[in-house]
């Protein structure tokens, strides 16, 4: 574990049920091929739907790096944490293999794209009017996104390393 979580490791459970784990992992899934859902039809050179393809690549490469750069030097390492993805670092990772400070940089994935994707989604469907669907999918993008707060806060609320993990809903203090 990295030392800058070492003295900040809060009481928590030592593994989440795989119930909990799957249901999380789908929700995020789910709002992730929203997200490609939604950037689709915005930008398509030569009938190439080019913003979803970034889009996918990004999630990838952002979704691989933080299992590095987070949760190798997590208390979770290797044990399954309300995500599982300790058990998937320790698959792709030596222990304590990354950086914490970039992964606090790349945890902003989880707060930049949902507000730029809702005006960007949002602009194209007033100037373009898509059919009722793309309307439908971008209310369950907000609608999903708004109910991400909790599902995240329950979580991470009993995790045990909910006071310093970046992507934790459920912290007082941040590591420096
Ligand atoms: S608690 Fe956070 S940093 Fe630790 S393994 Fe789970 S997702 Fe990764």
């Amino acid at each position: 574990m990295y030392k800058c979580y070492q003295d900040n490791i809060t009481a928590g459970e030592e593994s989440f049920p795989l119930s909990q784990v799957i249901a999380e992992n789908l929700f995020y899934l789910a709002m992730w091929v929203l997200t490609g859902y939604l950037l689709w039809p915005i930008w398509t050179p030569f009938g190439l739907p080019l913003l979803t393809i970034i889009w996918a690549i990004l999630v990838v490469i952002i979704q691989v790096l933080l299992k590095k750069h987070n949760c190798s030097g997590c208390y979770y390492y290797d044990k399954g944490c309300h995500l599982g993805w300790g058990k998937i670092s320790a698959a792709m990772f030596k222990q304590d293999s990354g950086n914490p400070k970039i992964g606090v940089k790349l945890s902003f994935f989880y707060i930049l794209p949902p507000p730029l994707i809702t005006l960007t989604a949002l602009a194209f469907a007033i100037i373009k009017s898509p059919s009722w669907v793309y309307w439908f999918m971008l209310a369950l993008f907000v609608i999903l996104n708004a109910a991400s707060f909790p599902v995240r806060k329950k979580g991470c609320g009993s995790c045990a390393m909910r006071e310093v993990c970046p992507g934790s809903a459920s912290k007082n203090k941040v590591i420096s």
